[in-house]
């Protein structure tokens, strides 16, 4: 097709990327729905190693993006934080210099990357915004992982500076929603809780939550995240990033109850205050993006924990766990 923009999603199998596959073809709002002349290309690791270079620019070549949207990328909850910090590092650090290198190579004309929320510095001021990502180390128990995420920012202004290139990032919070990874010790919070409540039921034993339930999160809903990402290539022009979050936090406990209610699990349940816990809150603002996108429309968190739980049941024996 004359004009053909392909739009390559790498880590377009993960949770984030089959949510952002999934609005483009099911969301009744035309500013989500791919356009004509758009061919979304989503890929896993299957297509491509990114950690390999010469892997990578064969897929550059092969494709020709016009726009990368960045998903890819080695990445789990606080125990896997905690477990393999270099080689999250390293991982990470790979892909992404493969991924920002070729994609100024072959002229992308936008790349958006993703960071996360737990990169921030562990010792700040609440709330956390955008102009904060490097004021001061990450917590111990993600380093490893939160400066191969913050590197990003750094390659995306030298990018510009050097080259002239669009490369921006997105900064969500905690995501939680359908096709998680339900890992039960490497997982993040809301799928390893999920997988763990569901066997608790199956088998008739307690189900224990590790830590104090006490820690708050912001969580978004993969579906929201999606539109949002889709809001980003068409409308945001910043290389500065931009956090996409909702603002409500909620505890861990009631992440839990959420949870134990939609598995519809009777047994006992309790919390495993011996485990770590991790930082205690990391309150961030979505004041830009709420800004620059008003009228955006969050689920409620009550809705998208009932939808995940479900899809999780009905596809247990497929999910990735
Ligand atoms: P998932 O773990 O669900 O998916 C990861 C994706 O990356 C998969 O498609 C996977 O491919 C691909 N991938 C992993 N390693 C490689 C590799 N070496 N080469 C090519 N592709 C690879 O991740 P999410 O969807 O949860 O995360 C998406 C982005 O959002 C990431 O950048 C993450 O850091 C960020 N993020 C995630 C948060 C969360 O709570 N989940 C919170 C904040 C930010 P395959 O399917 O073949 O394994």
């Amino acid at each position: 097709m004359a004009n053909e923009q392909v739009v390559l999603v790498t880590g377009g199998t993960g949770l984030v990327g089959d949510a952002v596959r999934y609005i483009l073809e099911n969301s009744p709002e035309a500013c989500y729905q791919k356009k004509e002349n758009e061919k979304w290309v989503f890929l896993s690791s299957k297509d491509c190693d990114l950690r390999d270079a010469q892997a990578t620019k064969n897929l550059f070549e092969k494709y020709k993006p016009t726009y990368v949207i960045h998903l890819a990328a080695v990445v789990g909850g606080l125990f896997k934080n905690m477990k393999y910090k270099l080689d999250l590092y390293r991982d990470n650090m790979l892909i992404n210099d493969n991924v920002l290198f070729y994609s100024k190579e072959y002229k992308v004309q936008k790349v958006i990357s993703c960071l996360s929320t737990c990169i921030f510095p562990d010792k700040t001021t609440y709330p956390i915004d955008e102009t904060m990502v490097h004021n001061g180390p990450p917590h111990n128990s993600n380093f490893g992982y939160a400066y191969s995420k913050r590197m990003i920012d750094i390659q995306n202004k030298a990018y510009h500076e050097q080259y002239g290139c669009n490369f921006t990032s997105i900064v969500p919070c905690n995501i939680f929603g359908e096709n998680d990874a339900y890992h039960l010790e490497d997982s993040h919070v809301i799928p390893g809780l999920i997988h763990k409540c569901y066997l608790a039921k199956k088998n008739n034993t307690p189900f224990i939550v590790s830590g104090s339930g006490k820690p708050l999160r912001q969580f978004i809903y993969s579906r929201d995240l999606a539109k949002l990402i889709i809001w980003t290539l068409r409308e945001y022009n910043e290389i500065e990033p931009i956090i996409l979050a909702v603002t409500e936090e909620i505890t861990i406990k009631q992440v839990a109850d959420a949870i134990v209610k939609y598995v519809g699990f009777e047994g006992e349940y309790k919390f495993d205050p011996s485990k770590a816990d991790g930082q205690y809150k990391k309150t961030a603002t979505n004041a830009k993006l709420m800004r620059l996108n008003p009228t955006f429309k969050f689920t409620d968190f009550d809705t998208a924990i009932k939808n995940s739980v479900e899809w999780f049941i009905n596809n247990y024996d497929t999910c990735r766990k």
